[in-house]
């Protein structure tokens, strides 16, 4: 009997990976990428460095509206197990004090490079620059039709990614003609992605980087989410790691025609008394100063006008002994939670990842195969989970691109 012929359909991280399993376990392989060249979209994660990992990697960190299926599956993939898979390929790892992990040559190629080299020793072929229109299935085939050509494959890993970036490859092709199938899924919006408000002071302050703690909040108070780290302003509104982070709640709840705000927390390391305590001592040591300049070598000059005019402090330039205690406790309370609505955000063409795609329950998870459909098996991004920023979106494409590239060599 010859080898069971598997087609990888999309050359990313989850397609490339899928295809070294599929080969080392036996089978005839054959990847169908529409670019001109496979792992474009990894060439450019992490800045260029490639972020695979994370030594954090844990359920709380991905979203999906089926995490019990999303656990069960990243349970058999440790961060550990993507270290020694990738050592074993030549990718000495780099940990950074956060717990990101990138090769030690801080190159994205080096991944792309040791993906492409195994597989292409393994004896599996590359098709570029074909595009997938179609998939039928028929009893015995899986019927692959690009632009171009018609193939036909013992078994197929869907491996096409979710919408977002499709300068990189994946332009939410592979849902609709999943869709077209039959297969569930959950409506996709992008996730990671910068985010758009009205905020009165963004040309004054932007391009300035702050150290914040943010809150995600909706109608105005109730809290549904917080990160910390850069926060970054911008004409169009905010952005930087926390910004990104949270994204995905937001856009969620504009997607369901809620307020949403974000509450900065300028000073996280302390709490209001203190900062009121630290403000009194200011006011009164520098009292010979305009209330505007005592907060110079305490925030960002930038930031100095909006954070007063927020308070309703239009005085800035009179003496800080004309503030009473209401007023330096609103200072106090913005530079605490800073609000900032949010009204939009930016176009998939700007986001890092998708979140919604394929529903798990669709799927077994112990094999990735369509439960609708024997012999089609999906790996990556096109599955309805997503991940934090910090290598958690990588882990998923390992995790289901090698659980996807086994089960179709095995059947
Ligand atoms: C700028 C950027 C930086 C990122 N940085 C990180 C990071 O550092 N760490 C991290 O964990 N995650 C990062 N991500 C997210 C991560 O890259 C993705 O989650 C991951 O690549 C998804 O893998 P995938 O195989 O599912 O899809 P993709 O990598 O998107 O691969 C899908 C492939 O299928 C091809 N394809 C799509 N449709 C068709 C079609 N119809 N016919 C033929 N081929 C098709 C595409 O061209 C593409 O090559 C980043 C994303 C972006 C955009």
């Amino acid at each position: 009997m010859g080898k069971v012929k598997i087609g990888i359909l999309g050359g990313g991280a989850s397609g490339m990976i899928a295809a070294i399993e599929a080969a080392r376990n036996g089978a005839d392989v054959t990847i169908i990428e529409r670019l001109d060249r496979v792992g474009k979209k990894l060439l450019t994660t992490g800045n260029g460095r490639c972020n695979y990992t994370n030594i954090l990697i844990d359920i709380s960190r991905y979203h999906s509206t089926d995490l019990i299926i999303a656990r069960d599956i990243l349970e058999d993939f440790s961060y550990q197990d993507v270290i020694f898979y990738f050592k074993e390929l030549g990718i000495e790892p780099f940990v950074d004090e956060t717990g990101k992990i990138y090769p030690m040559s801080l190159q994205a190629s080096s991944i792309v490079d040791v993906l492409r080299d195994e597989y292409l020793k393994l004896g599996v072929k590359e098709i570029c620059g074909e595009r997938i229109t179609k998939i039928t299935k028929s009893d015995h085939h899986c019927i692959v039709a690009t632009e171009q050509e018609v193939y036909e494959f013992d078994r197929v890993v869907i491996a096409l990614g979710g919408k977002a970036n499709s300068k990189l490859g994946s332009d939410g092709s592979g849902l609709e003609i999943l869709a077209k199938m039959g297969v569930n899924y959950e409506a996709p919006y992008p996730a990671l992605v910068k985010l758009k408000s009205d905020f009165p002071y963004l040309k004054s302050v932007m391009g300035l980087k702050v150290n914040a703690k943010v809150t995600l909040c909706s109608e105005e108070n109730s809290e549904i989410a917080c990160d910390e780290g850069e926060v970054l302003f911008a004409d169009y509104g905010v952005s930087g790691p926390p910004i990104l982070q949270l994204s995905g709640k937001a856009i969620e709840m504009l997607n369901r025609k809620h307020e949403v705000y974000i509450k900065l927390d300028l000073f996280p390391e302390m709490n209001r008394n203190e900062l009121y305590q630290l403000l009194n001592e200011r006011f009164d040591r520098l009292r010979h100063k305009t209330i505007a300049d005592t907060f110079i070598g305490l925030v960002n000059k930038r930031l100095i006008i909006p954070l007063l005019k927020h308070s309703s402090v239009n005085d800035f330039n009179s003496k800080p002994t004309r503030l009473n205690t209401k007023q330096i406790y609103q200072i106090v309370e913005t530079m605490k939670a800073l609000k900032i609505h949010i009204t939009g955000y930016h176009s998939w063409q700007d986001a890092q990842v998708t979140a919604g795609g394929v529903c798990l329950s669709d799927i077994n998870p112990k094999t990735m195969e369509l439960r609708l459909y024997k012999s089609i098996y999906l790996a990556g991004e096109i599955l309805d989970v997503y991940g934090d920023c910090g290598g958690f979106n990588l882990h998923w494409a390992w995790a289901t691109g090698i659980k996807a590239g086994k089960s179709a060599a095995k059947g």
